[in-house]
């Protein structure tokens, strides 16, 4: 598969028929696998072949397929799938962390991979130094030889910062710290992460991958050595393997990722486009506007704003006015879903920050988050600009 463009690899990676030559991937609800013998038994347990399962918790035929297809479109040389985003930004950073080890991260953070940088992974014994990720000298100033791991969200939820993966890989790797990236918003479409130099990164499958609200999931990527000698002993005797039949939807919605997540980043960048300038928003947010301070890197390093957008309506009473006169939008806390959704981040997903964490990070009270979906990019923007109006 690795000469291939990723559209094909969408759709052909990781497949494995069974004996009847099914066309669409096979959904093996199994948690067990049986041997022929004592001896077969004994002799996977010991070594476990390519094409050898023994409990659906190490692998399955089904998330095995998954995985081999992220890793091809990511040019990751291996993958371990997990049950949700979170299990697998907890699964990356636990498995290759101890007592005593550094980390250095980016403080514009998904508020639960705060939850476990900043009060699970210190719990335990690790330092954890937070800095502004979109500058180079506070990386510069804060990583140290004996840093172990460097993480970050390459654009960051929902004050969409985009972090320069090659830049931070480069003074990462210079310590020898592995870079972690959780690649959400960049999407599988549009990363280029490892080419960039991250060492691992990590998906929330949840999003666009599935695209369509159905599932949890996530994924780790990396070298054959993380993954398998890292990231998989780790998992498999914790529990957070990815169950099968997710597994197989989410095969099924790769096929379909790269038309549904470009449309998307297409809506998005004409909703910003409108918006930009109405006179009762305060800031328009969007990667793909060159107004937006990291313009430039952004599209060097996806070529794509992505598929969400936020605005700041000027106050909470304001933010709520538009979030309760929307018909299409939904008002939910998932991205990347077919079905456009607006989230009022500082009451909801960033709640539990304290106010000046959530000023620290620009997320004010009267921001809106603008997930893009596949409906109509007129009626969603009449129905923004009609909301707006009115509050
Ligand atoms: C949603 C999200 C996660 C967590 O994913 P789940 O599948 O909900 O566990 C992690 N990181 C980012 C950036 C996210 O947007």
């Amino acid at each position: 598969m690795t000469d291939y463009k990723r559209r094909t690899k969408a759709v052909h990676g990781g497949i494995r028929r069974s004996q009847y030559g099914e066309v669409s991937e096979a959904m093996f609800l199994t948690q067990g696998f049986v041997y022929e013998t004592a001896e077969s038994a004994e002799a996977r347990f010991i070594e476990c072949g390519e094409d050898e399962f023994i409990y659906a918790r190490y692998g399955n035929p089904t998330v095995r397929m998954f995985e081999e297809r992220v890793a091809a479109l990511e040019g990751a040389e291996d993958a371990f799938a997990t049950a949700s985003g979170m299990a697998a930004v907890n699964a990356a950073l636990t498995a290759m962390l101890k007592a005593g080890d550094h980390v250095v991260s980016a403080k514009a953070l998904f508020g639960s991979c705060l939850y476990i940088l900043e009060t699970v992974l210190t719990r335990y014994g690790v330092e954890v130094t937070f800095v502004d990720g979109t500058d180079l000298d506070a990386w510069k100033a804060a990583i140290r030889p004996d840093t172990k791991a460097v993480f970050f969200e390459s654009v960051s939820n929902p004050t969409l910062e985009v972090i320069d993966i090659e830049a931070v890989s480069r003074l990462g790797h210079e310590v020898g710290a592995t870079v972690i990236v959780d690649n959400v918003f960049a999407t599988p479409t549009f990363s280029r992460s490892i080419e960039l130099g991250a060492d691992v990164v990590v998906y929330s499958a949840t999003k666009h991958i599935d695209g369509q609200g159905r599932v949890l999931g996530g994924v780790i990527l990396g070298t054959r050595e993380f993954i398998r000698k890292v990231a998989e002993p780790y998992l498999k005797h914790t529990g957070g393997s990815m169950s099968p039949f997710s597994a197989w939807l989410l095969l099924k919605s790769l096929e379909t990722m790269d038309l549904r997540v470009r449309a998307q980043a297409e809506t998005a960048l004409a909703l910003a486009k409108g918006l930009e300038g109405n006179p009762k928003l305060d800031r328009v947010i969007y990667p793909g506007l060159p107004a937006h301070p990291n313009h430039a890197l952004a599209m060097e390093q996806t070529g794509s704003g992505g598929t969400v957008l936020s605005v700041d309506c000027g106050s909470k009473e304001a933010a709520f006015k538009v979030l309760n006169a929307l018909e299409i939008w939904t008002i939910s806390n998932n991205l990347g879903d077919a079905k456009s959704i607006v989230t009022h981040p500082a009451t909801t997903t960033h709640q539990r920050l304290t106010e000046e964490q959530r000023a620290d990070l620009g997320i004010t009270p009267g921001l809106i988050r603008l997930s893009a979906g596949l409906e109509d990019a007129g009626d969603l923007l009449s129905d923004l600009e009609t909301a707006i109006a009115q509050a």
